[in-house]
């Protein structure tokens, strides 16, 4: 993969008085040698059928759909299609479980709950590859970002499955029963971890479906539970499109729906529960505001608005998709951030110098496209970085808008994709109601040399996680989730565990 970055000359002079260019050509000075990840300890099957029961089933109607390599539009497996007698068979497989499951001694859960994170943890390099070649991802990221954490909240949960005494005092914790959990496909392992792994420790039992583009890494996590021997039943892993989603709101035998994907598919679920006994938790879409002061340390910024952006090809519902930079540095950030685009690689996820992968999928690379044309008609300026892409596959440059305004519908709607939408800012009051001029409320994050401005626009940012000179720094043990259109509930840490328990 060759970027056309056209490096500036710099010289210096060495100790023998001539002058030496310095400077990085990415062309010419050097270029990277392929790294291709193996997939030598890879397993794919050709067909996988649902994970109901503790068995690997075939779906009722016998139907089954293609999961594709966006980076290479291949087909690599086909896997069940669930449909509604499926949702069923595995809401009774689930409340079956659920009487011994949560009466077992809550030590014994938590050794379960481990033993799956250590598997995951063995598994770790097969499950990287997979979740790269099955979204699009790169491999730098699922290795050393998505399956790490993925364990990490195993890990956690397990931890807490016997100390609910400590974590609610003066509490009679008891678990909702059946939860139906539907996830979406830009973390797609770690979605599910973040689902599974709190509501089983305390004692529920579920029912999760993975995204129509994704599915291959949570089957083979149902690969994991039953060889953990997980009790039959208590995990059930099933794969369909949004129908099966429906299927699973829909059922009258669910008590629990926790659901993380788009706002609009997040009212329809909200309508269909409204008047039901079903509790819920939406983790929603998001548009968030990353800000940048004039006394912030710039480079750590402009490293921090790449990560904001561009980390898993824009897909990311906290992505810093909002840059607000105040006008005195301005020119200086969008220069240096010009540049450092210039440097991302762009191609084969499966390349460990790849920092952005393909995009997940044709509908979503036409939806990236169509708001790339909006913004253009709009008025903004457009940049892309020059890179080369490949000619096979979903992909898109690293792309930002300057001269961006409230109004625009880059600037409002979720774009989630590789796409910056720029404005700067004068006083610390107007980038607050800027930054708070959306309806969403997921996250934000604030670059500054003072404690006392984090403080400050921190307590007045409606926003559920802020970062303060940092981005997209995940934890277990730190809540995540939304106000106003991107959800409610709170997902990690003890708020997590909270919301599969009823707290009597
Ligand atoms: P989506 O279209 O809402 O899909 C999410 C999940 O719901 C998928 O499994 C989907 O199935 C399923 N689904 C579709 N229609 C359904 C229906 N009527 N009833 C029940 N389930 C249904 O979202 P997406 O495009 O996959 O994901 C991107 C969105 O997720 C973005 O808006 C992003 O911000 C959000 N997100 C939020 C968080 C968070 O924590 N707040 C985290 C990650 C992503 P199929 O995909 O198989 O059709
Ligand atoms: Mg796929």
């Amino acid at each position: 993969m060759k970027t056309k970055q056209k490096a500036t000359v710099k010289k210096v002079t060495s100790t023998n008085g001539s002058m030496v260019d310095i400077s990085l050509k990415f062309n010419e000075g050097w270029s990277y040698s392929p790294a291709p990840e193996s997939t030598d300890h890879v397993s794919i099957k050709e067909r996988y059928e649902l994970f109901i029961g503790g068995k690997f089933v075939k779906p009722i109607k016998g139907k089954y759909f293609a999961t594709i390599n966006p980076a290479t539009e291949k087909k690599i497996s086909e896997v069940a299609n669930a449909s509604s007698e499926d949702v069923d068979k595995a809401v009774k497989a689930a409340r079956k479980a659920f009487g011994p499951w949560s009466s077992l001694p809550a030590r014994e859960r938590g050794k379960y709950v481990y033993r799956i994170a250590r598997m995951m943890q063995e598994k770790a390099r097969e499950l990287a590859v997979i979740e790269s070649i099955d979204g699009g991802k790169a491999i730098r990221e699922s290795r050393d970002i998505d399956i790490p954490l993925a364990a990490a909240h195993f890990f956690y949960y397990a931890g807490w499955a016997d100390k609910l005494d400590y974590a609610f005092p003066n509490k009679k914790p008891k678990p909702l029963g059946v939860a139906g959990q539907i996830i979406p496909w830009n973390f797609p392992l770690l979605m599910a971890a973040w689902k599974i792994a709190p509501a089983i420790a305390v004692g529920n039992t579920v029912i999760l479906k993975s995204a129509e583009t994704t599915p291959l890494t949570s089957l083979k996590l149902a690969e994991i539970i039953q060889e953990a021997g997980l009790p039959d039943g208590v995990v059930n892993i099933i794969t369909g499109a949004g129908d099966t989603g429906a299927a699973i709101v829909n059922h009258p035998d669910i008590d629990k729906i926790a659901f993380t994907g788009s706002t609009s598919v997040g009212k329809i679920i909200q309508k269909a529960i409204a008047g039901t006994d079903k509790k819920a938790t939406l983790e929603l879409g998001g548009k968030a505001a990353n800000i940048i002061l004039d006394d912030a340390p710039l480079d750590q910024a402009v490293e921090g608005i790449i990560n904001g952006i561009y980390f898993n090809q824009g897909h990311v519902c906290c992505a810093g998709s909002r840059l607000f930079v105040q006008e005195g540095v301005a020119e200086t950030v969008i220069r240096k951030l010009k540049d450092r685009m210039q440097t991302l690689i762009v191609g084969d996820p499966l390349d460990k110098n790849t920092d952005i992968g393909a995009i997940n999928s044709k509908e979503q690379l036409a939806t990236i496209n169509k708001y790339i044309k909006i913004g253009k008609k709009e008025g903004a300026d457009f940049y892309q970085s020059a890179c080369d892409i490949p000619e096979r596959g979903y992909w898109c440059r690293p792309t930002l808008f300057l001269n961006v305004s409230q109004s625009h519908r880059i600037a409002q709607e979720e774009i989630f994709g590789p796409v910056l939408a720029v404005q700067t800012f004068r006083t610390v009051d107007e980038v607050i109601e800027k930054a708070n001029n959306t309806p969403y409320g997921l996250s934000a994050g604030i670059w500054t040399d003072k404690g006392s401005k984090i403080f400050n626009i921190t307590s007045k940012l409606r926003a559920g996680v802020i970062w303060a000179n940092t981005y997209n720094k995940f934890d277990p043990a730190s809540p995540f989730g939304g106000y106003k259109e991107s959800g409610f509930g709170r997902e990690g840490g003890l708020p997590g565990l909270q919301a599969y328990l009823n707290l009597g």
